[in-house]
């Protein structure tokens, strides 16, 4: 018996099988749950169709989230196939490389609006789109990094995206809290993803963290799909709002804690 057994699940965000939402894909299945996905159509059909076969989904739809008219089609036709949704996860986001290294003050407009659109307001545009198919014990999840609230070397305008992620997420949380839907988002620290490496000197960080970690180890993506498929069950029934830190501990930290020295 799976803590998701008879749940529905819409995943938007799957590039490759190290992408933070297949390892939530995977857990959800593992759980019970029956999973759809939505990506960009450059991936959708050789990349996301056969990973979605291997859990046994059908259904995959390109959608980029700039367009409404697309994101519009993937719900019609998620609602004619499958009437309602339970799980709703956002694991996406761009900046173009240009504005993840070298000064923040540089950021132009365009890259600005760029990262905000796909990082941010996507969420409220999906959700809007869902409410539709969304009814009470539903449940919303995006993806988010530390660096909406902390300086991060080189995150730059997308430490601004996942802040304004963040917002958007309690805002709705609190406007869709009276149906009954929750919304929240996990913090996780870095994971080695296509979009990671877009950071500049992400390899270099990456390689670090398991030094500085409380947990003394790198993440994974089954780590965040652990912690989706609890935020996602009907256990989290009176969680909504929050931001949920997968980091291995880090978030605690205000100075590295020196190695022990067997003192
Ligand atoms: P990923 O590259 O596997 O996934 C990013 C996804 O965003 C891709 O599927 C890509 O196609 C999609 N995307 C980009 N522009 C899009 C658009 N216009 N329309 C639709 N989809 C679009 O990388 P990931 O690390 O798994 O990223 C997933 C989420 O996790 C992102 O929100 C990311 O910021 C967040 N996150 C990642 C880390 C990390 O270290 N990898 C840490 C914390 C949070």
């Amino acid at each position: 018996m799976g803590l998701l057994d008879g749940k529905k699940a819409l995943i938007f965000g799957v590039a490759n099988d190290h992408s933070i939402a297949w390892g939530i894909a995977k857990a959800l299945h593992e759980q019970g749950a029956t999973i759809g996905f939505s990506s960009i159509a450059e991936v959708a059909e050789r990349r996301v169709k056969p990973l979605a076969e291997s859990i046994g989904s059908t259904f995959v739809e390109p959608c980029n989230v700039q367009n409404d008219a697309e994101i519009a089609t993937v719900f019609e036709k998620w609602q004619a196939q499958y009437g309602t949704l339970d799980i709703l996860v956002h694991s996406l986001a761009f900046a173009g490389r240009e504005a993840l290294s070298g000064k923040f003050v540089n950021t132009t407009r365009d890259q600005f609006h760029l990262a905000l659109d796909i990082s941010a307001y996507s969420l409220v545009a999906l959700t809007h789109a869902a409410l539709p198919v969304l009814h009470a014990g539903s449940s919303v999840l995006a993806m988010t990094y530390y660096a909406s609230e902390k300086y991060v070397p080189n995150y730059n305008v997308m430490a601004v995206a996942k802040s304004a992620l963040e917002a958007c997420a309690r805002y709705l949380a609190v406007e869709l809290g009276p149906q009954g839907v929750r919304v929240n988002c996990i913090s996780a620290g870095p994971i080695r993803t296509l979009a990671a490496s877009g950071v500049g000197g992400f390899r270099t960080m990456h390689g670090k963290f398991k030094e500085v970690a409380p947990l003394r180890r790198t993440l994974t993506i089954e780590d965040v799909g652990n912690a989706a498929i609890w935020l996602c069950s009907d256990l989290a029934s009176a969680t909504t709002g929050e931001v949920l830190f997968v980091d291995g501990g880090v978030n605690v930290l205000a100075i590295a804690a020196p190695e022990e020295d067997g003192a």
